[in-house]
């Protein structure tokens, strides 16, 4: 397994060079690039959740109740009192920090499903779902978000399978296969809990119009893409 440093490294790398790219086709503004570069680094950390005494995890959750307790907040100015805004802040927080870090905690096996395909799919739809609906950013500047993300978890699975290869080449690791792989054959159960995750943030993701206006932009024949993914026979 690879380690933070290295995962830290690894992302920041990806994920500038992504930066970089979105900026120079003019997609994004300066600030813009800032925060899709630290969503991409948040993103090759974000795996190792299943390890959930490290660090990172800790403040992962204490950084995603914050959000949440914002978020659940600011729908509620104007028509509660702000003793009653502080209140539910400090709710949403301490069930997001405590409360879902111990379920996490005690139902997450490590290199287990958060390792896979899918959760880096998942991960991608919630921070789209996340920075569409709590953040309030455009379809399109949300859909970026959720690519970096997607970009960084995937570069993270990358490096945990390349330090399982023993560097001289002939020894390989029994860790092998359990870092990038589709979905987690082990635990059927929980791939089809992820599977449904997946759909269910599908379904409440931001319109991929924008996005599908961008491929269009660059010559992708969108119809014909547009049929096979739907099936509408083209
Ligand atoms: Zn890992």
């Amino acid at each position: 397994m690879a380690d933070f440093k290295v995962h830290l490294y690894g992302a920041v790398a990806t994920s500038s060079l992504a930066a970089l790219s979105v900026y120079s086709f003019g997609w994004t503004g300066p600030r813009q690039t800032l925060v899709l570069f630290l969503v991409g680094v948040a993103g090759g950390l974000l795996p190792d959740i299943d390890c959930p005494k490290s660090n990172p995890i800790r403040g992962f959750f204490a950084l995603l109740g914050v959000v949440l307790a914002f978020g659940m907040t600011f729908s509620f100015v104007g028509r509660v009192p702000l003793p009653g805004l502080a209140l539910i802040w400090a709710l949403v927080f301490v069930t997001v920090r405590y409360g879902i870090f111990v379920l996490f905690a005690r139902y997450t096996v490590h290199r287990g499903i958060w390792h896979s395909w899918l959760a880096a799919l998942a991960a991608g739809l919630a921070s789209a779902n996340l920075a569409y609906h709590a953040v309030g950013l455009t379809a399109w500047e949300s859909w970026l978000a959720g690519l970096f993300m997607v970009l960084g978890y995937l570069t993270h699975l990358t490096l945990d399978e390349i330090a399982s290869v023993d560097l001289q080449g002939r020894r390989i690791k029994r860790s092998l296969g359990s870092a990038l792989k589709p979905f987690s054959l082990e635990r059927p159960w929980t791939s089809l809990a992820m599977l449904l995750l997946v759909l269910l943030l599908g379904v409440s993701a931001p319109t991929l119009a924008p996005v599908l206006a961008v491929a269009d932009h660059y010559g992708l024949d969108v119809a014909m893409l547009r049929a096979r993914l739907l099936g509408g026979g083209a």
